[in-house]
């Protein structure tokens, strides 16, 4: 029996984990449940799957699923960031799905891939802002790292890998990563000023939360997922090509040097990837429907746009600079905020980033407590751009 702890449960990639799970009572039980303050879903996530510790981000929401859990006294209910790293760290857990969005998520990532437990990781900007930081601490742990981004997660299945999940990248050419170009593809940026967070929010492949929609949207995601695949896969970026294919069923390539190219492809759906993490290194059933390849009929693909999308060339630029992904991050977080609040427009996402990146002094984070202090630097930079070019909504 694999015990999980699923941090972000009561989210889009949480609740698709939990799915797959329901579908194994035999092979999985649920230790931890973790969120930040959806009581609600929380209280019947508890019910279902009688996890031994649920961890709420404030104490206010911890007490009031205490309130609503007062017959299940076996649950231990907690509250914070201390209380969610000894959760992920926790001796009655052997595997953490990572899906906090956000920065948030890295402490506890840190935790668990330290405390050698199996890490699934969903939440990229832990890898994209502390990538040797985490590394160092999955190899200090000796336990697993599995990819549970779409592209990541089919760039592994189509490397051969050891006993550990270490891929062996020896006969490798390049990594091609696709991206679906999101809901504005072929659009112009002086067509994008005023589109609203709705538009933006509306993925034309995959339901997602909204946070990774809006990246989705300006490419950031494929941004951040490049940043991903060098630190997974020890490459550089010349070495990574990013692709746009719009229908979302090849989910990333492997070009090897005697021109052969294996593709993963399935349907846009979380669960496949997730119950590939959950089985490893067997394969488990997801409640995925069937592709239908005849039914999908062209499979297209073009060059992303920089022009229209130039937060992806400044991903290209900061991947280079030694910290710079943890400061792109950071400022995309805060201009992500923003925007979804009103607060600045879509095409204003790019400038916070630019500028951020000009105004902080970027030096390659070692230690956990470097990355905060640049990711806080960041963000004071990128709040001082939203107060001072945003509007109040
Ligand atoms: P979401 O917004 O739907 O869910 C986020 C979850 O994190 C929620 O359960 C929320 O309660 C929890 N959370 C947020 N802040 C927290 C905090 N401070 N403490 C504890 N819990 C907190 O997001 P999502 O779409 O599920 O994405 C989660 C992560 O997975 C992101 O890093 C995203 O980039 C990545 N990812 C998502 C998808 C997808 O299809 N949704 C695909 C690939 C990667
Ligand atoms: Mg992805």
């Amino acid at each position: 029996m694999q015990r999980l702890a699923i941090l972000g449960a009561t989210g889009s990639i949480g609740l698709s984990t939990l799915d797959v799970v329901r579908r194994h009572p035999d092979r999985f039980s649920v230790a931890v449940l973790a969120a930040a303050t959806s009581v609600d879903t929380m209280v019947a996530l508890c019910r279902e799957f009688r996890p031994k510790i649920a961890v709420m981000s404030d104490s206010g929401a911890a007490q009031r699923l205490r309130n609503a859990l007062v017959d299940a006294e076996d649950i231990e209910i907690d509250s914070g960031e201390a209380a969610l790293e000894r959760a992920a760290g926790s001796a009655d857990v052997d595997t953490v799905m990572a899906a906090i969005v956000g920065f948030s998520g890295l402490r506890s990532a840190v935790q668990a891939a330290r405390s050698g437990k199996r890490l699934l990781l969903a939440n990229k900007e832990a890898l994209v802002s502390a990538g040797r930081v985490l590394m160092d601490a999955v190899q200090t742990g000796g336990g697993v790292l599995l990819p549970v981004d779409s592209e990541h997660n089919a760039m592994f299945q189509c490397l051969p890998t050891d006993g550990l999940g270490r891929p062996d990248m020896a006969r490798v050419e390049k990594i091609v990563l696709t991206a679906s170009g999101g809901p504005f593809r072929g659009r112009t940026r002086d067509s994008l000023h005023n589109v609203t967070p709705e538009q933006a929010c509306a993925h034309p492949n995959w339901s997602m939360g909204r946070k990774i929609s809006v990246d989705s949207a300006t490419l950031v995601n494929k941004g951040l997922e490049l940043a991903e695949a060098c630190w997974l896969f020890s490459r550089m970026p010349d070495q990574i090509e990013v692709v746009i294919h719009p229908q979302s069923v090849i989910h990333s390539m492997i070009r090897y040097v005697d021109g052969s190219v294996l593709a993963q492809l399935g349907q846009p759906d979380m669960r496949t990837p997730i119950a590939y993490c959950l089985g490893w290194p067997e394969r488990i059933e997801a409640g995925v429907a069937p592709l239908d390849i005849v039914g999908t009929g062209r499979l297209d693909f073009e060059t992303p746009d920089l022009d229209a999308f130039p937060c992806l060339r400044h991903a290209y630029e900061a991947i280079m600079i030694p910290g710079g992904m943890c400061v792109f991050n950071a400022a995309n977080e805060v201009a992500v905020a923003a925007f979804l609040s009103g607060q600045l427009a879509f095409t204003q996402i790019d400038h916070c980033i630019a500028e951020t990146l000009g105004g902080v002094d970027c030096i390659e984070p070692q230690s956990l407590a470097a990355v905060e202090a640049l990711d806080a630097e960041a963000r004071s930079r990128a709040t001082h751009y939203v107060h001072h070019h945003g509007h109040r909504s």
